[in-house]
């Protein structure tokens, strides 16, 4: 199961009734943030998921209304406690822009680990955090070595259409495979490993090597999200998104008069993102990004239904829990 939480709707501006459009995923208890605009924690707070969970922070782009709040947050996850390092990954020149915004949040008492414009980065999440997956080989003769490297998550990026370097976001959460005796019986895997082999992916035992393979049934379909935000639709957007479980996406301008402003500030109008959305084939299309000039967005859903049926419009702190499917 994952949780998807949209902390705020708006694009542009902070406003009144509309925070900064942000997501935060809750998976296994850890938390993968979303951009981080101005007040991005304080709708958090709202929300009460807590700070010290926050694993990794994924910024879209370099525009205010999606990165200005960050240097606060980390100064509040650092006073909730946290040690472990935190991952931040973004665009081309997010190493510059966060270490310019730590000027005003030097010291913290975890360390950050910033990736800057990655295509794909694999995750290992326990309880204890969303860590990225190096693929550390630590095997010792004779003994058990049991190797974290199991990826649960598997996070793939866009180059976006914007007027900025952008990056859309795909997150692939994995399902654990079942155990199949069989299987491991027809391998000849020792009992004593079956257990084991539930968890990590090779065990070395008596000299011997086996591997995960070996007990498990076939790989079962995980949960799918994606969240385009700031951009033009485009024909690659589509296989990127593709059956997406959720798709979130922004839809800067409600009304089809204002296509000439999208294709001017780079943004979409509903219309457009369902279109996307249905091209995709995804299940859901979330909303989200809004005007600070559309005070009512809901009189424009229309203009998303006509183009794909299953469109819901974000609310702030509008959340949507997703269950693997067999
Ligand atoms: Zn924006
Ligand atoms: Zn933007």
């Amino acid at each position: 199961m994952v949780e998807v939480c949209l902390l705020g709707t708006g694009g542009g501006m902070p406003m009144p009734f509309r925070y900064l459009s942000a997501t935060l995923i809750n998976f296994k208890g850890r938390k993968v943030l979303i951009d981080c605009g101005e007040g991005t924690q304080v709708s958090m707070k709202m929300v009460g998921w807590g700070f010290k969970t926050v694993d990794v922070i994924c910024i879209t782009h370099i525009h205010g209304d999606h990165i200005v709040g960050l240097p606060g947050l980390l100064s509040t996850i650092g006073n909730s406690g946290r040690t472990n390092p935190l991952t931040i990954i973004g665009p081309e020149g997010i190493t510059e822009v966060v270490n310019g915004l730590r000027v005003i949040a030097k010291f913290l008492p975890y360390d950050i680990n910033i990736i800057e414009n990655p295509e794909i980065v694999n995750f290992n999440v326990n309880k204890n955090g969303i860590y990225v997956n190096m693929e550390v080989l630590r095997n010792k003769q004779g003994k058990i070595v049991e190797l974290d490297n199991k990826g649960h998550l598997v996070l793939n990026t866009l180059e976006l259409e914007h007027s900025t370097n952008c990056l859309g976001y795909s997150f692939y959460f994995k399902r654990d495979r079942k155990f199949n005796v069989e299987s491991a019986l027809q391998n000849a895997v020792p009992k004593v490993l079956w257990s084991k082999l539930q968890k990590s992916d090779r065990v070395v035992f008596e000299e011997k090597e086996y591997t995960s393979d070996m007990v498990l049934g076939d790989e079962r379909r995980g949960i799918k999200i994606t969240l385009v935000t700031d951009s033009r639709p485009t024909s690659i957007i589509s296989s990127f998104i593709k059956h997406s479980d959720l798709f979130i996406c922004e839809g800067t301008y409600g009304d089809d008069a204002d296509i000439e402003k999208a294709i001017k500030n780079k943004h979409m109008t509903f219309r457009e993102a369902a279109t996307v959305a249905k091209t995709g084939e995804v299940k859901e299309l979330l909303l989200t990004h809004f005007s600070p000039a559309m005070a009512q967005p809901n009189e424009f859903i229309g203009n998303a239904k006509n183009e794909f049926c299953n469109t819901t419009l974000g609310e702030d702190r509008m959340i949507k829990t997703l269950c693997y499917t067999d």
